[in-house]
């Protein structure tokens, strides 16, 4: 059994947690984020003959990439039942099914992960995490209220995550008439006691703001036990760790890595896997840096919509803020990437108080600039670019043309900087984000197609949608969450 795993905060201040404590902790008591004190080696996990780890189905190959981070804190049978459980909510047999984009000689893949229960990858951590919140609380007989805001993805799949849970009731915050109704009625169909959902006359920014406000209200915090699923908790990124090994682990039972280095043996600038990523708050990306900082021979391109910062920040070492604009991909629409931190952290060579300071003026300035010596090396891992929205709209439409093959507006955004930054032949997994059905309108502008919702959800339209209309007004929503939660109602 490896020995325990702590986490330590980017920022120094907070004391070193494990598994759980980091789990339900979230974000670190001094803002920092919580990353693992050394990453556990590949070695540990893929078994020494690779054909093995093969033929095994992805939850249990899930089951042991992730054993090293959570060992000391659950019983191993427990949580390989655990993630069983969790994708088997999936609608693929394949649970994350990796396709050829064209010709398989081409050696350009497509990652699927969008066939769970909310037809985005955020459901690939989430459908884990709400499992491993219910079994802490039910340990420790605690109960928790989760309330998040949401422009769209997030709300769906936390509530997919949460919902009829003893431990726990949600309420997700939308703004009202802003989100698809694909994306609203994903919410507000859901049939479960425990399950509020709240569009609130006003924007995704008044969302957040009575949020931030839900959680400074300290008395209501303690009495409801106000809990946040938020896209920075540790538990995410260990979940999305996994499926960038697997998918290295498939291409090598193809034999399409060619040159690239064994698992184990992390490649300099040339030999690597190339994963494009269409990149937003950067939690994707970043497990892919976890999967290399394990061993995996890995580089990445990480795609942006014209919400650039990181494209601009892995040529010019410089991160700044600006405007945030709508676009086709909106769950992309993001500036400052509050992953991006955790990255920074090892930039730095683990140096918490340049994190900090670097973060801090980020907040102040609206910018800051990684020294030269800490950058020399970035461009052997990362690289990036950006892709507007006609641009996005052409690739959709080409890649139907050429593959038959329908790919939603941020997997394209991905597609596109991979087609930019690969090399010819080398080994390329594009991650699609998306199932194309969730965002219909912008791939029917493109191809002239309408995608269908896949069975399980072809009703989505003629189910019963419940939800609350209120006033963007703080005590108004606090007055309906303490109304409405189990825990004050006790
Ligand atoms: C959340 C999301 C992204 C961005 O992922 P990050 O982890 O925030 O970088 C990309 N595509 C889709 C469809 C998403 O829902």
């Amino acid at each position: 059994m490896p020995s325990p795993l702590y986490y330590i905060s980017t920022r120094g201040e907070a004391s070193a947690l494990n598994f759980a404590d980091v789990l339900l902790a979230g974000l670190a008591s001094d803002g920092g984020l919580y990353v693992p004190e050394s990453w556990p080696s590949l070695s540990e996990v893929a078994s020494a003959n690779p054909a093995d780890t093969r033929a095994l189905s992805y939850p249990a190959f899930a089951a042991e990439a992730m054993w090293p981070f959570v060992a000391g804190t659950w019983q191993q049978s427990d949580f390989t039942a655990l993630i069983t459980d969790a994708y088997s909510t999936f609608n693929h047999p394949d649970v994350v099914p990796l396709v050829p984009l064209g010709d398989p000689a081409d050696n350009i893949w497509l990652m699927e992960l969008f066939w769970g229960p909310t037809l985005a990858f955020k459901d690939i951590a989430l459908q884990l995490l709400g499992r491993l919140f219910d079994g802490e609380l039910k340990r420790s007989s605690g109960q928790i209220t989760i309330v998040g805001a949401t422009s769209g993805d997030t709300g769906s799949a936390a509530i997919e995550a949460c919902r009829d849970r003893d431990t726990m009731d949600i309420f997700i915050l939308h703004p009202y008439e802003r989100v698809s109704e694909v994306q609203r009625r994903q919410m507000t169909t859901v049939d479960s006691p425990t399950v509020h959902n709240i569009a609130i006359r006003g924007s995704f920014d008044d969302c957040q703001d009575i949020v931030k406000a839900l959680f400074a209200d300290e008395a209501l915090k303690d009495r409801l036990q106000l809990s946040a699923i938020n896209s920075i908790n540790w538990a995410r990124v260990m979940a999305q760790i996994v499926y960038y090994i697997w998918a290295t682990v498939q291409l090598e039972g193809m034999g399409k890595l060619g040159e690239v280095a064994k698992l184990g043996e992390v490649a300099q600038s040339e030999g690597n896997v190339a994963f494009a990523v269409p990149t937003g708050n950067f939690g994707n990306v970043y497990a892919g840096y976890g999967a290399r900082g394990m061993g995996l021979p890995a580089r990445f391109i990480v795609g942006t919509n014209r919400n650039d910062s990181l494209a601009r920040f892995f040529s010019t070492a410089t991160l700044s803020t600006g405007e945030v604009s709508p676009t086709l991909s909106p769950s992309m629409d993001i500036m400052i990437p509050s992953n991006l931190e955790r990255l920074i952290f090892d930039l730095f060579g683990r140096d918490s108080t340049a994190t900090a300071d670097f973060m801090q003026q980020v907040r102040q300035d609206g910018r800051a600039t990684l020294p030269a010596e800490r950058f020399d090396e970035v461009g052997d891992v990362w690289t990036s670019r950006r892709t507007d929205d006609p641009a996005t709209l052409e690739v959709i439409g080409k890649t139907y043309r050429d593959t038959g093959r329908l790919i939603d507006p941020h997997t394209a955004v991905g597609l596109a900087a991979a087609q930019e930054l690969r090399t010819e032949g080398e080994p390329t997994v594009v991650l699609a984000t998306a199932h194309p059905a969730k965002f219909p309108d912008a791939v029917k502008q493109a191809t002239g197609i309408s995608p269908d919702l896949p069975d399980s959800m072809a009703d989505l339209h003629e189910r019963t949608e419940r939800y609350a209309v209120l006033d963007n007004d703080l005590a108004t929503v606090s007055r309906y969450v303490e109304e409405h939660a189990r825990i004050s109602a006790d």
